[in-house]
């Protein structure tokens, strides 16, 4: 009798300890100042419509690493952002992805880069984590992978974007300032916490206008671009890559949690503001065990939008 009661504690205090789940995603940091009301409300419509599909799996018991893949695919699906369908163009005007997506149980990771003609790199990395040995393929390697796994290949004029080519002719100064396009599209990232307590995190991006031919960010880096610890946090960030690099920023925030006793807000923001000092532009989303979830970054924007099962959903871009 009192085994079978101590049993029924054990119960409930485990049901108890994860009832918490959510999601939180972002569409980047950035100038967004010449934003139009009709791109504003385009941008916050499919940032809401992803986030209430990715809370349905994760209410009806479906895993973090399940609804962070589904969040960041949907928005590399959408040419409002820069990732996959809508990734901007590097100096010899090609477009080359990076994605990693992260799972915080056993830190099992997956990580892509320079990838051109794969229709969702964040589903190309997870398989990575889970099909192979390797964390991380790149270029050429991760496309044969790609197509001997029957993942989504597709020609790289899918990716066409006329907006993207005057975005980069325009930072090389190639076109007129008339032809300016005023707003930023920006990398994303989800998330999430789930029923279990298992924590993922994902990132997905086209990179920076201009970049050298083989340059890599931030985003497919584990620990820079994306961070997953059970118990700690799951990290997406967004923004100048390189910084991002050498500040290890995503595991940074997990990091000041565990070893310093930092709540999930004050190591977030502590570290942006810190980013800000030094000259460094950007923002993260982050989510703990609780469900508490912080998204600070030091631009003018950053289109972001979190849901979990005690708060409303939230999405906003200033
Ligand atoms: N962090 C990305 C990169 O450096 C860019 C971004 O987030 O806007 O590739």
């Amino acid at each position: 009798m009192k085994n079978k009661l101590c049993l029924l504690v054990l119960v409930s205090f485990n049901i108890m300890a994860n009832e918490n789940f959510g999601i939180a995603v972002h569409g980047g940091a950035g100038v967004l100042s010449g934003l139009s009301s009709e791109q504003q409300k385009i941008i916050e419509q499919q940032v809401s419509k992803t986030l209430l599909s990715a809370y349905k799996i994760l209410e009806q018991g479906g895993s973090s690493i399940d609804a962070v893949e589904f969040a960041v695919s949907e928005f590399e699906d959408s040419p409002l952002f820069n990732a996959g369908k809508g990734s901007v163009y590097n100096a010899d005007e090609v477009q080359e992805m990076d994605a990693s997506i992260m799972h915080g149980k056993d830190r099992s990771a997956g990580a892509v880069a320079s990838v051109k003609r794969i229709k969702n790199p964040i589903k190309l990395a997870r398989k990575i984590s889970e099909n192979t040995e390797h964390v991380f393929l790149v270029g050429d390697g991760a496309e044969s992978f790609a197509e001997l796994i029957g993942e989504t290949i597709v020609d790289p004029s899918y990716f066409y974007s006329e907006k993207n080519l005057i975005r980069l002719r325009k930072q090389k100064n190639l076109v007129a300032s008339e032809t300016n396009i005023k707003d930023k599209i920006g990398t994303v990232g989800a998330v999430a916490l789930d029923r279990m307590g298992n924590i993922s995190a994902g990132t997905s991006t086209g990179g920076m206008t201009n970049k050298m031919s083989g340059r890599v960010g931030d985003s497919p880096i584990i620990g820079s671009g994306t961070w997953a610890q059970n118990n700690f946090c799951g990290v997406s960030s967004t923004g100048h890559g390189e910084f991002f690099i050498k500040y290890q920023v995503a595991k940074e925030v997990c990091t000041r949690m565990e070893y310093l006793g930092q709540s999930l807000e004050d190591a977030s923001s502590k570290i942006i503001r810190e980013l800000d000092d030094i000259g460094a532009s950007g923002g993260l989303i982050a989510i703990d065990k609780f469900a508490n979830v912080a998204m600070p970054f030091n631009t003018k924007g950053m289109i972001r939008g979190s849901l979990t099962n005690k708060s409303d959903i939230n999405v906003k871009i200033y």
